[in-house]
């Protein structure tokens, strides 16, 4: 920890896994830190979600890689079938992965930011923010910071109000989410070859796209992403047309009925590029920077390794020098998540992910990518795969 920065404050927007991880990662190394959250709660609405290693670094780093442990798993490998044929299992055990749910992730980042004395606000909506390090909340209060974290999303307030000019690509394909019991007993009556602790990547295109990510979150938890076109009627109803999906996925009947119990939304996914991350004192991390496809699980992942180096780069620097700190952060970390957006997006057009083995190669760069090494920015592509 830095002595000069003991008297440092910094204001992070929004209570996403961005903005509590860089919460958690200032207040360890000395900042004062508050967090507004609009929500009248804090809470995380998604169901579940995949941690790469580059994410689990950081949660390391910051001390609650076992608290994490107990309430997550790795799946056995990943794989991936297309019309009910295995087309591949990856074990994938040369990498760290570990999946999880989401409201678990969220309260362990809320409790650990909390324990480490930020001062989290709810029902605090910010307005607008300008380069100098002020934000303004919707009561119309003011308020000045070193450092200024706008983690508020995809549709952030902070990158509107900067007229930060990006472009949008929305995604042909969309999602609904759900956690449900395992119910693996049934599944097995119905398939008792396969191996119910995989994560298993459902793809039929034919006559239908009707995708089923199966992804166990812990010993009870499943989570279950159903993915169909935009313009499918049936396959983004929600409630789920339990007819439609059964008819393609007989062998998920069981799990597929629990959703039919639980609430879920439809997204459709998108892609969001800004000319510039930083202005000023302020940057901007995750959704609000970067927002992604799904298709390489790694939106999350690469916002709280965004949000992660953000903060070293900020405490290495004395006050006044935040602003370049802040560019130059920009500069070395931006590509690695370009790179993800650009092939996560590729994935997505081409749906090629149902071709199986595709976490091979480079694709894995941003996932392998250590946050913590303080070398990291002397590894080349081909260098950070070695
Ligand atoms: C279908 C799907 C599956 C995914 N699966 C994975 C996966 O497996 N692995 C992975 O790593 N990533 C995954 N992602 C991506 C990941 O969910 C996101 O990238 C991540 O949640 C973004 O976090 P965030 O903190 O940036 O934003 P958010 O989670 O959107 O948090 C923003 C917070 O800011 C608050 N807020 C917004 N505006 C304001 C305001 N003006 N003032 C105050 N507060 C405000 C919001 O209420 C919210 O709490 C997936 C995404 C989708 C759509």
């Amino acid at each position: 920890m830095s002595m000069n920065n003991k008297q440092r404050h910094a204001e992070v927007v929004g209570a996403g896994f961005a903005g509590l991880t860089s919460a958690v990662a200032l207040a360890r190394r000395g900042w004062s830190v508050r967090v507004h959250e609009q929500g009248s709660q804090l809470r995380e609405q998604g169901a579940g979600i995949l941690l790469w290693q580059n994410s689990l670094r950081v949660l390391e780093d910051l001390g609650l890689i076992d608290e994490i442990y107990a309430g997550s798993m790795t799946p056995h490998a990943y794989e991936t079938r297309m019309q009910n044929q295995t087309v591949s299992v990856e074990p994938l055990t040369d990498v760290w992965w570990r999946t999880m749910t989401r409201p678990f992730l969220h309260n362990t980042l809320a409790t650990a930011a909390q324990r480490e004395g930020v001062e989290i606000v709810t029902s605090s909506e910010v307005v607008g923010a300008t380069p100098s390090g002020s934000i303004t909340l919707a009561s119309g209060e003011t308020v000045e910071a070193d450092l200024v974290i706008g983690a508020d999303g995809v549709g952030s307030a902070v990158r509107t109000s900067l007229n930060i000019p990006h472009e949008r690509q929305m995604s042909r394909d969309g999602i609904t989410r759900f956690l449900v019991p395992r119910r693996k007993a049934d599944l097995q009556k119905l398939e008792p070859d396969t191996d119910w602790d995989n994560m298993i990547d459902f793809w039929n295109l034919d006559p239908r796209v009707l995708r089923v990510l199966y992804t166990p979150a812990n010993d009870d938890v499943l989570y279950l992403a159903l993915m169909a076109p935009v313009d499918d009627v049936e396959g983004t109803e929600v409630p789920i047309n339990l007819d439609v999906w059964t008819s393609i996925h007989p062998q998920l009947a069981p799990v597929l009925e629990e959703t039919l119990k639980v609430e879920g939304k439809y997204f459709r996914y998108q892609t969001t590029r800004l000319d510039y991350w930083v202005d000023g004192r302020i940057a901007l991390v995750g959704d609000a920077a970067n927002a992604m496809c799904p298709a390489l699980a790694q939106g999350g992942g690469c916002a709280m390794m965004n949000a992660f180096t953000l903060v070293e780069a900020a405490t290495a620097a004395s006050a006044s020098e935040i602003p370049e700190a802040l560019i130059a952060w920009e500069a070395i970390e931006r590509p690695y998540t370009d790179r993800c957006q650009t092939r996560s997006q590729n994935y997505a057009d081409t749906r090629g992910m149902s071709q199986g083995n595709q976490f091979q190669g480079e694709v894995m760069e941003t996932m392998i990518y250590n946050p913590t090494d303080p070398n990291r920015g002397h590894l080349s592509v081909k260098g950070g795969l070695a």
